[in-house]
This record gives C-alpha cells, structure tokens and sequence, in this order.
C-alpha cells in the first residue's frame, strides 16, 4: 500500500489545494453533519475520517453539527452517543453546533426570499403538490398560490409561525421554476408545519425547515468552505447553489463522494434500527453491528477503523468495499499490540505420566513477540493438561503433525511430549491421553536433540480459569444487500453468533482489563465484554487469526 506522502491527490484534495492556489479561501472548513436519529455507522466513520483528515491535512476547522431539523426521529440519547463515538475514532470538532440553533436565523432568511418574490406559501395538499411537479419528461404546472403578494405571504408564513394552522395546510416553497429540468427546482418545499416536540427547542417552533433550506444555509453561517456529502445529493447541488446565491451569504461549496458499501452488511441507520427493534441483534451495539458502538464491543481498535478509511480511499462511484479488508485491518494492528494468551476451548485431558507426581513449574511466555518492549509472563505447567480435542487424531492422514498415537508434538513454551496411551470409556469415547514428556526439550534450553513439526497450546488443568467465549460471523449470507432479493432481513445469517460457555485459559488471563486485547494462540484475537462479572469473564472474538471466509473460497 502506498504511504501518505506517496500516494497521489484524491480528487478532494485536488478541489482544495486549487481553492486554496486561486484564493477563493484563504484556510478550510469542513463538517461532520449527523442526523441524531441514530448510532453512528461505519459509513460515518469514513465521512468523519474523510472531514476531519482534510483539515488535519491543509489545516483549518471541523465542526460537528447535529442536523436536528427533524424532531419526530431525534433523540439526546444519539447525539450523546455520537458524541462519543467521533472521539473515541481519535478526532476533536472545534466548536459543537446544532441546526436547530439556526431556527431563527433561517426564518429570517425564508422572510428575505419573500420579500424578494422568490418564495410563497402554498395551500395545496401534498398530494396535489405532487402531481403539479410533473415529471421528468413533463413539466409541472403553476398554481395559483404561488402568485400570491408579498405582503400576503409575509403575513401567512407568519401565521405559520404562529401556529394558526394543523399539520400539512400549508408549506413554504421556493419560487423557482415549475419547468426546470432538474425536479429538484420545481419550487422545492423550505418549510413544514409540524406540531411537534424538538429535542432542544422544546413546542417553540411549529414549523420545520427542510433539508435543503436548512443544510447549506446552515454551511454558510459557519463558513464551512467544503461541504462533503455523499452521491445522492447531487441533484440538490443545483438548490443548494440557488439559495446561497440568492441569500447572498458565505459561498459554501458542497461536494460529493461514494458512500461506504461493505460486503455481507447492512448501513444505513433505517436498516440497523430495525435489526435493533425487531430483535434480530442486542442492541445498537451489538458486537455484529457495523455501528462504532459495535465494533468497538468487538475489539475494534480506532487505529484500525482509520486504517481502513485511509485504504478505500475516495471514489466518485458506487462500489462495494470488501469486508475482509476491514478485517485485515484490524488483524494487522491487532497482531502488532495484543497480549498472547493460551486458552482450550474444547479440551481433552493429557496426562504426563514421567511427569513428578505434584511437581509445579512456572514456565515463561512472552506476552507479545512482535513488541520489543514485551514483558514475559509466568505460566504453570503440570501433570494434568488440557490440549485442543482437535489437535489429537487417533487414526490421522500422513503429514498430520499434531498429536496421535507414537507421535510427538512440542507444548508451546513448554516441553515436547509423546503419545503413548489412548484411554476410553466403556462407550469408546476417549477420556484421556498418557504421555511421555521429554525432560531435555524445555524451551529455551532445549537439548533435547529432537525436531517435531507440531506445536500445540495448553494449559494446566488445576490452574485453568473458566471463561465463556462469544464468537462472531457475518450478520448477512447475501453478499451484497443492495441487490439481493426481497427484504434485507430476509438474508440476515441465523448463526452468526457462537457461545462456549466455558472454555479454559491460563491463570494471566485474570488480569484481563477492558482496554486490553488479546490473541489466544491460534484461535484468534478477543477483548472483554462488558457482560463480564468478577466471577465470570466474557470475551469477544474480533477476528478470526486468519480469512477463514478465503481460505473456503479457495478449496
Ligand atoms: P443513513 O443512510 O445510514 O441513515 P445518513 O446519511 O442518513 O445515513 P446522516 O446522519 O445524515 O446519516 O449522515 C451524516 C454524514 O455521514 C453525512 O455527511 C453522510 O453523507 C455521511 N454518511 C452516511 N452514511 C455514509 C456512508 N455509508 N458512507 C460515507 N458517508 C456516509
Ligand atoms: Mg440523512
């Protein structure tokens, strides 16, 4: 992958730097502009990577601006969670703004277009609204509303205002053109009457600006110099333009780039809340929710997520990103910082049979190999043993190189040992294996002499903690949601959530703390789940150690 330095301009950042070189800003603005209706997604978290890197870049400000203008779907509960989530990513906004702040300054703008003649009130229903726009290929047809006077339109949104009307009698539209080719100038509503509660304004307001009269303007009292959006406001740009201009207030310039499409999930909020409501998943943040909240109870790393925003790059176009690169993302970060740890989850008992009766030994493990800085750790080894049921085979193919009968296999950190007994019960089932340990073939003093190609990870059996594992596949089978048939749930993945209620880990793992990450030896990356007791630890797989998804592909 190409470096920073290396790689070339994004079309973004071409846009800028010729902003900046002819002087039409002199520094940048941006903002991350969420709806509190809401956890964030991964979505944002590219859009907040994307606001927040070009200002780090070019230098300048990033706001993060709650675009409240709809108080039916809006809720502190979001904003609070927003709030934390753009943080916890790594990113500081310089001032915290609201768009229902602006109410009363986009009323005085709404009242300057009318004194200009360039908006009225509307007493049509939206039905007829609707068919008056015509279509497409037709042009719509004026009504004779929207030749009513000034002084008339002045006085009734005004009333509008004030409350006079119910939901719905009446709406402010821009005069623009009921024949522009663009639909989205054929006199496009600004303001609504809704009687409803808003989350910070209270029952002041009984009308509702909508989204084009409210985010451009509100772009343009903060300065922001580039408004980044994705695709499918282009066809809003043309408005957006319209009412800066005739507001003649800061030229804010809105751009748009490709939304974040990722393989096997769903992203958009209106999906994520269904899942949440209709129980499908825990919660918003579910450790299988691509929302921030989730993937941060999944052991996510903010590194890693950024890491991932910085690898897709920018694209003009729809795409669909593949999965798996998040994935290798955080396996690679992962791999650099976390503390290795051995854990059985299924085990099958090894007993030592040369071993001294009682005798305990405190072996060394580094906690981390790829950290120089890394500090070892003890680990007790014993008679009893638990291994991996899976890494014994009784009657196995050639090249095996785990344990079976005859065969030796080196104890990660430890000893090797020979299998030379394998113990059943009256059904068959195997109860336990009993071998020979090689005294002479302790790691890091091995003079043993003896080569083996397997090595297994263990841990002793009256020293083993109980901890529940929790793993995690795919919440969808379809590979992509967008064009998959019927309703997405229709693809959501029954299995997508594994528990071992009890799996065994050596003692260290006592000291696990919320922020710590982990590799259990060969079973992949975890973190603690907040479900975890004094008594009980819970932990979550992040990822697996390797694609296991590619490696089926390619059988
Ligand atoms: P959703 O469709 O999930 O509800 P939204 O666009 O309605 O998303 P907002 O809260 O309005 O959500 O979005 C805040 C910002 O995040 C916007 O600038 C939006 O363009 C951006 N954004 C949302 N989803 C994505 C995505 N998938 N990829 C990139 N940017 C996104
Ligand atoms: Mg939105």
């Amino acid at each position: 992958m190409e470096t920073k330095e290396e790689r070339s301009l994004n079309f973004l950042e071409e846009i800028i730097e010729e902003d900046l070189k002819a002087g039409k800003y002199t520094s940048i603005a941006t903002r991350f502009p969420p709806e509190p209706n809401g956890y964030l997604h991964l979505g944002h978290a590219k859009s907040i990577c994307l606001n927040f890197g070009l200002t780090h870049r070019y230098g300048g400000r990033t706001n993060l601006r709650f675009d409240d203008t709809n108080p039916v779907t809006e809720e502190v509960e979001y904003v609070e969670s927003i709030k934390n989530d753009v943080k916890w990513l790594g990113f500081q906004w310089a001032e915290e703004l609201y768009a229902s702040d602006y109410f009363e300054q986009l009323y005085e703008f709404a009242v300057t277009l009318i004194k200009k003649g360039l908006a009225y009130v509307d007493d049509s229903t939206s039905e007829e609204i609707a068919k008056q726009k015509g279509t497409p290929t037709t042009p719509g047809t004026d009504n004779p509303y929207r030749s009513r006077s000034i002084e008339e339109n002045l006085r009734l949104f005004e009333d509008m205002k004030d409350g006079k009307f119910k939901d719905g009698e009446k709406v402010l539209r821009a005069k623009i053109d009921m024949a522009h080719i663009n639909m989205h100038m054929r006199d496009p509503i600004m303001y609504r009457i809704k009687h409803a509660h808003h989350h910070r304004t209270g029952d002041t307001w009984k009308i509702y600006p909508m989204y084009d009269f409210a985010h451009g303007q509100s772009d343009a009292i903060e300065q922001i110099t580039h408004s980044i959006c994705t695709l499918e406001f282009i066809p809003h740009r043309e408005l957006y333009d319209w009412f800066i201009r005739n507001l003649e207030i800061f030229p804010s310039k809105q751009i748009e780039f490709a939304r974040l499409n990722l393989t096997y999930t769903a992203m958009s909020k209106r999906k994520l809340l269904q899942l949440v409501n209709e129980k499908f998943v825990n919660g918003w943040d579910d450790p299988r929710m691509p929302t921030i909240s989730g993937m941060r109870r999944r052991g996510y790393t903010p590194e890693s997520i950024r890491e991932f925003c910085d690898k897709i790059g920018i694209a003009k176009r729809e795409n669909l990103i593949d999965v798996g690169l998040l994935e290798f993302c955080v396996r690679e970060h992962l791999n650099k910082i976390a503390t290795r740890r051995m854990v059985v989850f299924e085990p099958i008992k090894v007993v030592l049979t040369n071993y001294p009766k009682g005798q305990v030994e405190m072996l060394e493990g580094e906690d981390n190999p790829e950290d120089e800085n890394s500090v070892t750790r003890q680990m007790p080894f014993s008679g009893e043993l638990y291994i991996e049921q899976e890494d014994f085979m009784e009657n196995p193919p050639k090249k095996y190189f785990r344990l079976s009968p005859g065969q030796m296999v080196r104890l990660k950190s430890a000893y090797i040992i020979k299998c030379e007994e394998v113990v059943k019960d009256a059904s068959g089932q195997i109860t336990e294996l009993r071998c020979s340990y090689i005294p002479e073939s302790k790691s890091g003093s091995d003079t043993s002499g003896i080569n083996v190609k397997g090595t297994l990870h263990w841990v002793s059996i009256q020293h083993a903690i109980p901890v529940e594992v929790r793993l995690y596949d795919r919440l969808f089978k379809a590979e992509d949601l967008a064009e998959a048939e019927g309703d997405f749930k229709d693809h959501i993945n029954q299995n997508s959530l594994q528990i071992l209620p009890v799996v065994y880990a050596e003692p260290a793992i006592k000291e696990a703390k919320t922020k710590d990450r982990y590799q259990f030896l060969r079973k992949g990356y975890f973190c603690i789940d907040p479900d975890s007791t004094a008594d009980k630890l819970i932990f979550n797989r992040t990822v697996t150690l390797r694609d296991t998804w590619a490696k089926e592909m390619n059988k």
